[in-house]
């Protein structure tokens, strides 16, 4: 007789990473992107595609009424309205994703979060790892963000007044990431990836012979 050997699943992890603009999100971002260790969840935008940026990688560039429709159909986890541009994470391919195990990383807004903390889904909520990702001042932030050189003027000066309200909401999270240098946030960021993979609730465990 065989011994029964016993095999471990987990269901996938909805890891939400939070900061305000020029914090070096994007650039983190970008980094655990290069090792595909989990899906990127393409949001929906209505604002326009920065030099560089492609349709369908960074975001599903729409118009303002395809936004309005999807929205309407009930196609979005969460939405917002950030810098005056609205954004929406697509339901579908998350809750796919997540149902086969495989992790999903969302780069979304302190709105967007305290939605889906707010959604009342109970695979959304088992799932949820979040991270905010703490900024070094507002002056080094308003550098960064002229530096990029991205938004006009006035646009920073809207980034700077939302980025000293979304400080405040780091106590939100689950994990807050202080600020430092680009390799340090990426290991930061893959310890909490690591130990969120480890966790007994996660897991299922099937007996096979
Ligand atoms: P950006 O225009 O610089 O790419 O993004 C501006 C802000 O919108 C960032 O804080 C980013 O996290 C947030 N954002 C991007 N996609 C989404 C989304 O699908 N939902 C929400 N709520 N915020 C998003």
């Amino acid at each position: 007789m065989s011994n029964p050997s016993l095999q471990f699943r987990r269901t996938g992890i909805l890891f939400v990473i939070s900061a305000p603009s020029g914090a070096g999100k994007t650039t983190l971002c970008t980094a655990l992107r290069q090792k595909p260790d989990f899906v990127w969840s393409v949001s929906c935008t209505t604002r326009a595609p920065r030099p560089g940026e492609v349709d369908g990688e960074d975001y599903h560039f729409l118009h303002p009424q395809d936004f309005e429709a999807s929205l309407a159909k009930g196609e979005f986890l969460e939405h917002a309205e950030v810098h005056g541009n609205h954004y929406g994470t697509l339901k579908g391919p998350v809750l796919e994703n997540l149902r086969n195990g495989i992790d999903v990383l969302l780069d979304i807004d302190t709105h967007g979060a305290a939605n889906i903390r707010a959604c009342g889904d109970p695979l959304i909520l088992r799932a949820l790892a979040d991270v905010f990702l703490l900024p070094p001042d507002l002056e080094e932030l308003r550098r960064r963000l002229l530096r990029r050189g991205t938004e006009t003027e006035e646009q920073v000066e809207i980034r700077m007044s939302n980025a000293a309200k979304e400080m405040e909401c780091w106590r939100d999270y689950r994990y807050t990431i202080i600020n430092g240098s680009m390799e340090e946030n990426i290991e930061k960021f893959r310890a909490v990836m690591r130990a969120e993979r480890y966790l007994s609730h996660r897991m299922t465990v099937e007996t096979s012979r």
